[in-house]
């Protein structure tokens, strides 16, 4: 038996295309380990959406080089973002790696790991192709798992100015509606019981394909699949999300009361700079609308400071934005160039220290929202999904509500897979404290 240790980084994309990189070399006779002793390969799956993930991914295969030194028969990977970016250039800093694949080319490993483990000479495949193909590999996640991610599409055709997904994960395109349906079933047949459908952009999906079915269809299909009791989706970008969409939080009883929809600013002079195509009013009326259709919906966002030529009075235009909204929770970075997007060529960069001040004012300002509503749950009584055991205690389960809070009550492994009330007996800024309410849900 081979093991195969793979380090993530990045978002839930990053996250199934690991899963999917380990059901492929199952196929090759590695079993997935945490123990790094034991490898027999690595893969480092990287991010490099922001300055700072891709100098984590930099620092992290740097660390491989010793565990090359001290076993030289691990073969190293590095996938993702930055191996797309970097290409064979990464092999001048880290000359020890063996296998340099790209976003498009996950299903090439098993074929890669059989040749450099014959040859022991290193290879690099970082070609776009049209179709990305290992989209389809199914990732049955380990027993007792209740959710499991679904890609519905890759790639990305918006070129926000500060993004630099379209040239590291190529155009956007979206897989066929059967064969996500097929998926899903087949999920559900394996004791899932939510699902969170992954793209950059999902709110677009269909476009490419070019037939009328689009993302208020499958959502509404999925509605119907037995044993999918709940399904969440993410990235949209607020400008496609439709009217149809909308109405699906209304209509769909899967459908979780939670959307996380990147506003990014709330300055129209800076959404227009990032090429984002709406205002911050159009922005603020989906999510009136989505609050008429869903009065409990959770909306969560991402936010960008000292994006190229913002001024404190475009900050203030996004705090104004935070307060009439009052996220549940919002992520927030400090914005860094990426190489090849618009805004990396643009003049009056924010100073560093102007940036770290405006995201600080924002995060504590966040978290003032964050724990009102946490807060304002306490004696409320919620559907809790259960995950599994609780980090903080033994005696302890873990599950998350509809609106995407996570939730820690007394409880044995029994309840793993099931939905159960529970009443919320205290509030913290990042999790809830319940107990289990007997009886049926
Ligand atoms: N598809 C999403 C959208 O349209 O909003 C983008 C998802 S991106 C993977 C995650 C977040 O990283 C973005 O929403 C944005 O807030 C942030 N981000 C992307 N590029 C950035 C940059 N150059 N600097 C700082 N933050 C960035």
């Amino acid at each position: 038996m081979k093991y195969l240790y793979i380090q993530t980084f990045g978002c839930q994309m990053n996250i199934h295309d690991s899963e999917q990189m380990a059901e492929l070399l199952r196929g090759e006779g590695y079993r997935k380990t945490d123990d790094i002793e034991k490898a027999d390969m690595v893969i480092v799956n990287t991010c490099s959406i922001r300055e700072k993930a891709e100098q984590k991914a930099h620092s992290q295969i740097g660390r491989f080089r010793n565990l090359k030194k001290a076993r030289p028969h691990v073969l190293i990977g590095v996938g993702g973002c930055l191996a797309q970016q970097w290409k064979e250039k990464l092999l001048d800093k880290a000359p020890f790696i063996d296998i340099i694949f790209g976003t498009h080319n996950i299903h090439k490993l098993p074929e890669l790991v059989r040749d450099v483990e014959k040859t022991r000479a290193f290879r690099v495949e970082t070609s776009f192709h049209n179709e990305t193909r290992s989209l389809g590999v199914l990732t049955l996640p380990d027993n007792g798992c209740v959710k499991a991610y679904v890609t519905v599409m890759q790639g990305c055709d918006n070129y926000c100015a500060f993004c630099v997904v379209p040239y590291l994960r190529g155009r956007e395109e979206s897989r066929k509606a059967v064969e996500i349906l097929n998926e899903i079933e087949a999920l559900a047949d394996h004791g899932i019981k939510e699902v969170t459908l992954l793209g950059q952009n999902v709110n677009s999906y269909g476009k490419t394909l070019g037939n009328g079915y689009g993302f208020s269809n499958m959502l509404k299909d999925i509605g119907r699949i037995r044993g999918i009791e709940r399904m969440r989706f993410t990235t949209s970008q607020p400008r496609d999300l439709s009217v149809d969409i909308i109405k699906c939080f209304g209509e769909v009883d899967a459908l979780c009361e939670h959307i996380h929809l990147p506003v990014q600013s709330g300055s129209d002079r800076i959404l227009e700079k990032m090429n984002r195509h709406y205002s911050s009013r159009d922005y603020f009326e989906k999510i009136v609308r989505l609050k008429e259709i869903c009065p409990r919906i959770s909306i969560t966002s991402d936010v960008i400071v000292g994006f190229p030529g913002e001024t404190e009075r475009d900050f203030n235009e996004t705090l104004d934005l935070m307060e009439s909204v009052r996220f549940d929770n919002l992520f927030s970075f400090k914005y860094s160039d990426r190489p090849g997007t618009k805004a990396a060529l643009m003049g009056d960069k924010v100073a560093e220290e102007v940036k770290r001040d405006r995201l600080m004012k924002l995060q504590a300002v966040q978290e003032t929202y964050t724990f009102e509503k946490n807060k304002a749950m306490e004696g409320s009584v919620v559907k809790v999904l259960v995950e599994g055991r609780s980090k903080n205690s033994s005696e302890d389960v873990m599950g998350r509500t509809s609106s995407n809070r996570i939730v820690n009550f007394r409880g044995n492994s029994d309840l793993v897979g099931k939905t159960v009330r529970a009443r919320i007996t205290e509030a913290y800024l990042h999790s809830l404290r319940g107990e289990l309410i007997e009886g049926q849900v």
